[in-house]
């Protein structure tokens, strides 16, 4: 039997303990805590790792805190678009949804592609209307909004490049928030089966369609037994030029790195050279995790049936 393992994250960013009232703080550790125990409660059932990650990813999605399904970040045009995937490690299945708008579990949404439909990866109005078709909840723009995320999209978006056009302070407040707030969740269950799930509003101020690593099978999501179970957040762009999650997979497939090692690499040297900011966290079927990131903070969790348990969301 494997050690049950869940680690979870709400993002990764210039998340510093002077920027955050002790009020908020608190919120943000309890909104992690209850996702890590509304996943922990299926592994411990002997519930399925995909399960799991379900569970702890739709707990931060209804969590306003987090940019992910309600308080997720407004695009160029003002409107909320996100994108989610959900992939498992036994059969590599996998289901994926990017620019869905008004589905309240976008992550609900990706695992009904996989289990549901010939496809893995669906996108905007199609997606959306396999949504309706297969009775996935849905609610009105208002569920979604979040006025702290109102107010940090106001700051830019009436530029396309904010850097130009904004004022010294503007722009060192906004730095200072630069906080990316994807959830995102890895379990391995007491058969050693090994899961991840991602979901995010993506970057606030996001043009053209945009879609970042989050629902890319690879890059922000990835899952297979013989190595580890990757969910990754921050700068979208270079994590997809890294093929981010695939990569920690191939370091361990075929140079035999253990997790915590290839994870190092891929965080620590290959997205930094890439100015990747972000993290990830990963399990492999032993029921090893990591949870590993090169910004000043991610929101995180790590739980495990060794009598583990620990949140936390500074270096
Ligand atoms: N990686 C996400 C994206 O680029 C953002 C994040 O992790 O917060 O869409």
């Amino acid at each position: 039997m494997s050690t049950i393992t869940l680690a979870i994250h709400g993002g990764a960013g210039t998340i510093l303990k002077e920027d955050m009232t002790s009020e908020l703080e608190r919120a943000y550790l309890t909104g992690l805590q209850n996702a890590l125990d509304a996943g922990y409660a299926v592994l411990s059932k002997g519930g399925s790792a995909v399960n799991a990650v379900k569970a702890a990813t739709v707990a931060l999605e209804d969590n306003i805190l987090f940019n992910a399904g309600r308080g997720s970040v407004f695009t160029k045009k003002g409107l909320q678009e996100m994108d989610a995937a959900i992939m498992e490690g036994s059969f590599l299945d996998a289901g994926a949804v990017a620019g869905v708008r008004n589905v309240r579990n976008p992550i609900e949404l990706a695992m009904e592609v996989m289990q549901h439909s010939n496809h893995v990866f669906l996108s905007g109005k199609g997606a959306n209307d396999f949504a309706i078709r297969q009775g996935i909840k849905l609610e009105p723009d208002e569920y979604f909004f979040s006025q702290f995320r109102y107010d940090q999209w106001k700051l830019v978006r009436d530029s396309d490049n904010y850097l130009l056009d904004h004022t010294r302070q503007e722009m060192e407040d906004l730095m200072r928030n630069r906080k990316f707030g994807t959830v995102g969740a890895v379990a391995c269950d007491s058969n050693g089966n090994i899961a991840a799930a991602t979901s995010t509003g993506g970057m606030t101020n996001k043009k053209y369609g945009r879609i970042g690593d989050s629902p890319l099978i690879g890059c922000g999501t990835y899952a297979n037994n013989k190595t580890c179970a990757i969910s990754c957040t921050g700068h979208g762009e270079p994590f997809i030029r890294a093929v981010a999650a695939y990569d920690v997979s191939c370091l361990m497939e075929y140079k035999g790195l253990n997790l915590q090692d290839a994870m190092d690499i891929v965080v620590n040297d290959k997205l930094v050279k890439l100015e990747g900011e972000g993290g990830m966290i990963g399990v492999d079927a032993k029921g090893n995790a990591a949870l590993l990131f090169n910004s000043a903070g991610m929101y995180r969790g790590f739980k495990n049936s060794n009598g583990y348990s620990e949140v936390a969301i500074y270096k």
